[in-house]
């Protein structure tokens, strides 16, 4: 038992702390009061936006990634393959324009078509993050899409909203109001409480 700690802990508290550099300071008390659908689903339901990379496109990883997202229980309400424009890019991006990999991010983000996709469930969010694993491959548990997936921070394969405030915008930019699909899930008493 003392084993276990001594060599479990510390790889547990490694990831606690990355994951919680990642959500926490991004993860406003907005958090009651934050993007919400429409749904008629019972309980808080929060949306998020969901791209796979062009490398995830072109290594045919799609099927899986939306796997992992149904698998989870949460409800699909938009999809779309497109080329991204630049133009797009820089808006999904403007906080990172200026940082030196913006121009690489560029050219591999508008290598070939997205996969972008709004999912809708208790606590998306929060809950996708740390599904995608941290941005940096290498530090990505297995288990998390981009540990399992992937190695270098350049080809992490897919994106995920990192706040409340961040998926509504981007959510706003990717997708009209009318492309996004409300609709009941038959097993939606079973995954969550009334
Ligand atoms: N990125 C990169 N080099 C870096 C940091 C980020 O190429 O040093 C890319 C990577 O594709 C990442 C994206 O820029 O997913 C957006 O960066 P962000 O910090 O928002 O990470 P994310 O939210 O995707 O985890
Ligand atoms: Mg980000």
């Amino acid at each position: 038992m003392l084993l276990q700690r001594v060599l479990f802990l510390p790889l547990v508290t490694q990831w606690n702390r990355h994951a919680t550099q990642n959500l926490i300071p991004r993860f406003p008390a907005v958090r009651l009061t934050g993007f919400r659908s429409n749904s008629s689903l019972p309980g808080a339901k929060e949306q998020t936006l969901i791209a796979v990379k062009p490398d995830g496109v072109q290594r045919r990883l799609v099927g899986q990634i939306i796997r992992r997202f149904e698998q989870k229980g949460f409800k699909l309400v938009g999809l779309k393959m497109l080329q991204v424009s630049e133009e797009l890019l820089s808006q999904h991006y403007c906080q990172l324009t200026r940082k030196p990999f913006y121009p690489s991010l560029v050219k591999y983000m508008t290598s070939g078509p997205v996969v972008v996709m709004v999912w809708e469930g208790q606590d998306v969010v929060q809950s996708s993050r740390l599904m995608v694993g941290p941005t940096n491959p290498a530090a990505a548990p297995a288990g998390t899409v981009r540990g399992d997936f992937s190695l270098h921070v350049s080809r992490n394969v897919v994106h995920a909203s990192d706040s409340l405030e961040g998926a509504q915008r981007e959510i706003q930019l990717w997708f009209q109001g009318k492309d996004l699909v409300k609709w009941d899930c038959w097993d939606q008493t079973l995954t969550c409480e009334e």
